[in-house]
């Protein structure tokens, strides 16, 4: 495979963000480490980012006019969400570099381009059929069995966009529920444990993996993430490859985070993909105090092709996200001995927002 060239950037450069949320914040506030300026564009007029980030510009992701004028005044251009358009994409792409390129964005856009891709590789995933109508449905479910997951192809996430087909569900409604949307029905996996690789790849092909994590989730949410993972040493080099094979079949550069399911105990230990997010992730957030590097400063030196950072963890850590009105607890967690507390400056404490997360990470000395 061929390597891409290095651009060869220095700190003093500025990085284009497309996003304005949490992740963008943080990896606005990474680059600044490093001396990396960042230009935020977002929609949003009260976007998160805008805080901490250089410059900001409100426009649509459709505003040719507004990309033209970002994209000439940065250095190269990153993305803090999979939904980008691709008309978007590929405008930005043909007046500064854009990392992670278009492919990982088409192929991780559509869940069944997702499956397709991850399973030509020859990785474990959930079956799967093309569901495009009531009949599809009819015969994926007869094919697949009963529970089996109903899933939008596009723009799902924490739980949106899927439900799931019971002994009892009938198809109609089910596929009423999700709005007819072009889907895919994927067979039910039993999992015993959620976990996560968060990893990069950088412009010369270098790749580093944090270690293996665990993912709890509450009402579809992401609530907990623990390292080390409760998976063995098999199952883990396992879906760490899987990352790695992922990463050189899209020719990504940046860090990207791989969610799996574990099946089974012991020797018997497996793991299925389920998801690619091509992107700095929620279950990568407890980098920040518990690896070398955090999975923000991974992203912003592979895209600005900058030597990777060592992702060795520093101990045994816990991420807990702060959703709706938990974060009123800052005050207690910021009493709270060895917790790193992360405020993203979101106003209203809606349920089931995402305002903040905390870390605790606990050493051999703690
Ligand atoms: P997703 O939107 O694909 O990340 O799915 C959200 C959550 O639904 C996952 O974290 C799992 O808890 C559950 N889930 C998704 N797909 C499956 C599946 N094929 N089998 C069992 N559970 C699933």
């Amino acid at each position: 495979m061929s390597v891409p060239v290095p651009t060869g950037l220095a700190p003093g450069a500025v990085l284009g963000i497309l996003g304005g949320g949490q992740l963008a914040r943080m990896l606005a506030l990474a680059a600044a480490d490093l001396g990396i300026r960042c230009h935020v564009f977002a929609p949003e007029p009260d976007s998160p980012a805008f805080d901490v980030a250089a410059r900001h510009t409100v426009a649509e992701y459709e505003d040719e006019a507004a990309l033209a004028r970002f994209a000439d005044g940065v250095d190269v251009v990153t993305y803090e969400f999979e939904n980008v358009p691709a008309a978007t994409a590929a405008f930005l792409g043909q007046r500064a570099p854009l990392h992670p390129g278009a492919r990982a964005l088409a192929v991780t856009q559509d869940r069944l381009s997702e499956k397709s891709f991850v399973d030509g590789l020859g990785l474990a995933v959930a079956p799967f059929r093309a569901v495009d109508s009531l009949a599809d449905l009819e015969a994926a479910v007869a094919a697949l069995g009963r529970p089996s997951i109903l899933k939008t192809r596009r723009f799902g996430y924490d739980g949106k966009g899927q439900i799931k087909i019971a002994p009892g569900t009938d198809l109609a409604d089910a596929y009423e529920a999700i709005g007819r949307f072009p889907a895919i029905l994927e067979g039910y996996v039993p999992f015993e444990r959620e976990v996560s690789v968060v990893a990069a790849r950088g412009l010369d092909g270098a790749f580093a993996a944090f270690d293996v994590c665990e993912n709890e989730h509450r009402d579809h949410i992401l609530a907990f993430t623990r390292v080390p993972a409760n998976l063995g040493r098999g199952a883990a080099t396992t879906a760490i490859d899987a990352a790695r094979r992922i990463g050189e079949a899209l020719g990504y550069v940046g860090v990207f985070a791989v969610e799996m399911f574990v099946l089974g105990d012991g020797p018997a230990e497996r793991v299925v993909v389920n998801e690619i997010a091509p992107r700095v992730h929620n279950s990568g957030h407890w980098t920040s105090e518990g690896a070398e590097t955090s999975q923000f400063h991974q992203h912003v030196r592979a895209v600005c092709g900058f030597p990777l950072g060592s992702p060795a963890s520093r101990g045994r850590i816990e991420m807990e996200n702060l959703i709706g009105e938990a974060a009123l607890r800052w005050r207690e967690i910021l009493g709270e001995p060895g917790a790193h507390l992360h405020l993203y400056g979101k106003r209203d404490a809606r349920p089931g927002r995402k305002m903040g997360h905390v870390t605790r990470v606990w050493t051999d000395r703690s």
